[in-house]
C-alpha cells in the first residue's frame, strides 16, 4: 500500500455487450478500458494528484520536454484471468524495479515501487470486466512516465507525469505456436557502449522501427541486433531477449552487458531452468557460434522472450548474404516448447506458482 490516496472518478462504461465483443478478438494494443491512472510529480512537490480517471487525451503543452527530447519511459506487464475468475499480475515489483533503473538513466524521477504496483492494482480493479478469460488471453498493462514541463531548455525536466493504460490482448499466436524467422540488423544498430539499451525508454523503440520494417520486408518478423562495436555478438531482438539451446539442455543467453534488456521473461526462464537442474550460461555468444552450432549438431534450439509472447521458437536467422541458420522441421523445440508451457501454467493459474510471482488483484 501507498500513503498517496487515489481520487476515483468513475468513467461511462462502454455497454457489456460492445466490451464483449472486443474481447472476443481483441488482437494487440488496439482497444483501451474505461479507465487510466494519472499521477503528477513535481520537483518540489514530489508525487501527488494520484488518479484514476476516464481514459481520454491527456493536457500536453506543445514544449512539453516529451515531445522534444524524448525524454519517456514505459513498462509492460499483463494481468492474468484465472480458471477460478480471479485475476493476477506477474512480478509487478520487478516492472516497478526496472521502471526505476530506466528513469535514473532518462533521468526522471523515481517512483516508490508500492507506489507503483498499488496504481496497477487499482486500474485491474476498476476494469475487471475488461481481463478476458480466453485461452492466451490477457490484460497488457502499460505503465508509463513523461516529462511535461513545458521549457525548451535541454536539461532533466522538473515536472512529470506518470500513467497507467490498459489493453486487452488476445493469443499471441492463434493456431498454435508457430517457429519465425528473424533478421539480423548488420548496419543499423539499436544501442551502443554507455548508450540508453539497458533502458525501456521511447527512443530505443525509435531506433528499432526502421530495421524492423527491413525485417518484415524479408519475411522476418523481429530483428536481432549485434552489439555495435564488435557486430558478431548477439545482443537481443528488437522486444524480446533471445536464448539458444545445446544438445546436452544447456540454455546459453547474452548476459545483461548493459545493451540490452533485462528481460523479467528471461529472467523467470532462467529460474525455471536451473529449478530443473539444467545449466544456464549468460554471457557474449557470437551469430558465429549460433550458426556452428547449429551446424556441428551442438544447438538444437532457439527461442525468443518477452512478455507479449512468452516463448516465440526461432526456426531461421536470416542476413543480407541469406540464411545463417536453419533449424528446419525440427522448430520449435522440445524444450522451448516445455518451458513455454510451464511459464504460462503459472501465469493461468494451472500450474503451482512455486516461487510467489502472482500478485492477486
Ligand atoms: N527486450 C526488449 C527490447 C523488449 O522490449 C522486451 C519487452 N519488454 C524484452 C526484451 C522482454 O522483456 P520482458 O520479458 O520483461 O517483457
Amino acid at each position: 500500500m501507498t500513503d498517496l490516496a487515489f481520487t476515483i472518478t468513475e468513467a461511462d462504461r462502454l455497454p457489456d455487450a460492445e466490451r464483449a465483443a472486443i474481447l472476443a478478438d481483441p488482437g494487440f494494443g488496439n482497444h483501451f478500458t474505461d479507465h487510466m491512472v494519472s499521477i503528477v510529480w513535481t520537483r518540489e512537490a514530489g508525487w501527488h494528484d494520484a488518479e484514476v480517471v476516464p481514459y481520454g487525451p491527456i493536457p500536453m503543452d506543445p514544449a512539453s520536454s516529451v515531445l522534444h527530447y524524448g525524454q519517456e519511459i514505459f513498462e509492460g506487464l499483463k494481468a492474468y484471468r484465472r480458471p477460478d475468475g480471479s485475476i493476477v499480475t506477474f512480478r509487478p515489483e520487478a516492472n516497478a524495479r526496472r521502471l526505476n533503473e530506466s528513469a535514473e538513466r532518462l533521468a526522471l524521477p523515481h517512483i516508490p515501487e508500492s507506489l507503483f504496483t498499488e496504481a496497477i492494482r487499482q486500474l485491474v480493479r476498476i476494469d475487471a470486466d475488461w481481463v478476458p478469460g480466453g485461452a492466451d488471453q490477457s490484460l497488457y498493462l502499460r505503465p508509463f512516465m513523461i516529462a511535461d514541463e513545458s521549457f525548451l531548455g535541454v536539461r532533466a525536466a522538473e515536472r512529470a507525469r506518470f500513467l497507467v493504460i490498459a489493453s486487452p490482448a488476445g493469443a499471441y499466436f492463434t493456431g498454435g505456436v508457430k517457429p519465425v524467422s528473424i533478421w539480423l540488423s548488420s548496419d543499423l544498430a539499436r544501442a551502443g557502449r554507455g548508450g540508453t539499451g539497458a533502458a525501456k525508454c521511447g527512443g530505443n523503440y525509435a531506433s528499432s522501427l526502421l530495421p524492423t520494417r527491413i525485417a518484415a520486408e524479408n519475411g522476418c518478423a523481429q530483428v536481432l541486433f549485434t552489439d555495435s562495436a564488435t557486430e558478431d555478438t548477439i545482443d537481443e531482438l528488437g522486444g524480446m531477449n533471445l536464448f539458444l539451446v545445446r544438445s546436452d539442455g544447456t540454455l546459453l543467453t547474452p548476459r545483461l552487458n548493459g545493451n540490452i534488456l533485462d528481460g523479467i521473461t528471461r529472467r523467470s526462464l532462467i529460474q525455471l531452468a536451473e529449478d530443473r537442474g539444467l545449466r544456464v550460461e549468460e554471457r557474449d555468444i557470437t551469430v558465429r557460434e549460433w550458426a556452428e552450432g547449429v551446424a556441428d549438431g551442438s544447438i538444437v534450439e532457439a527461442f525468443a522472450c518477452g512478455t507479449a509472447a512468452v516463448i516465440t521458437p526461432i526456426q531461421r536467422l536470416v542476413g543480407d548474404n541469406g540464411l545463417l541458420v536453419d533449424f528446419g522441421d525440427t522448430a520449435p523445440g522440445e524444450l522451448t516448447m516445455s518451458l513455454r508451457e510451464e511459464l504460462t501454467g503459472i501465469q493461468t493459474g494451472i500450474r503451482e506458482d512455486r516461487h510467489g510471482w502472482l500478485d492477486a488483484i
